[in-house]
């Protein structure tokens, strides 16, 4: 079973739902080793993004969709969350531009495509405890799964749990990137927010194609 624009609409609004609810834990992450403004810029930017699904054309295309989520988090988010993850969007877009459904390999370069962005943005190595600590991982899951044999909802569902696997492991990190590397130190012993934010969006997106699987 592929995934076509159904899926990335309700991955948008299940996003949009676990970063409302997760909003404190990623408030309190960047307080530890930031300025505290995480869970508010993600709040801000999906529930932005979950306004701007009704101008959705009928016949719209999933880069469509994930091209609109893209431009809106870049003009709401602010931060260096904002165009980080703006670009990821865009990028995932243009990995599967013209795309009605998306088969595995699809899949596969569209986190790719996702993780490139914000690395050509950010210039994050892994282990700069930074949320490529946990987009890489979950792409190199996710090729592993597509070589495999696994479906989508299978693909997506690695990749979630290696993005929370690798969210998990910034926590002994010095951070390189960002405003948690001013804390050298001190920033060892808490997670990365960004990278928690990334492992609850590819989570949402492993829960819906399960259920879409399911249905
Ligand atoms: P700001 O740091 O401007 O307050 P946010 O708090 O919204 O922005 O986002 C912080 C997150 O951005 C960090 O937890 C980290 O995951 C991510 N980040 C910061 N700089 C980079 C970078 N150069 N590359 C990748 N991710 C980064
Ligand atoms: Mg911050």
């Amino acid at each position: 079973m592929s995934l076509g624009t159904d899926w990335v609409l309700d991955w948008v609004r299940a996003s949009a739902t676990v970063i409302a609810e997760n909003r404190v834990e990623l408030i309190t992450l960047d307080r530890e080793i930031g300025d505290g403004d995480h869970g508010e810029n993600m709040d801000r930017g999906f529930s932005a993004v979950l306004a701007t699904l009704d101008s959705v054309a009928g016949d719209a295309l999933p880069a469509d969709v994930l091209k609109l989520v893209g431009t809106t988090l870049i003009s709401t988010v602010g931060g260096a969350s904002g165009p980080l993850f703006g670009t990821a969007y865009l990028k995932a877009a243009g990995a599967v531009a013209g795309v009605a459904e998306l088969d595995g390999s699809a899949v596969v370069e569209l986190l790719r495509a996702a993780r490139d962005g914000i690395v050509l943005r950010g210039k994050a190595e892994i282990g700069d405890k930074t949320m490529i600590d946990a987009w890489t991982p979950a792409v190199e899951a996710a090729d592993a799964a597509l070589a495999g044999g696994a479906s989508e909802a299978q693909i997506l569902r690695v990749a979630a749990e290696a993005a929370a696997a690798g969210a998990g492991a910034t926590e002994p990190l010095v951070a390189r990137k960002g405003r948690a590397s001013y804390l050298g130190e001190r920033a060892i012993g808490h997670r990365d927010p960004g990278a928690q934010s990334t492992s609850l969006l590819l989570r949402a997106a492993a829960d819906v194609a399960a259920r879409l699987a399911a249905a």
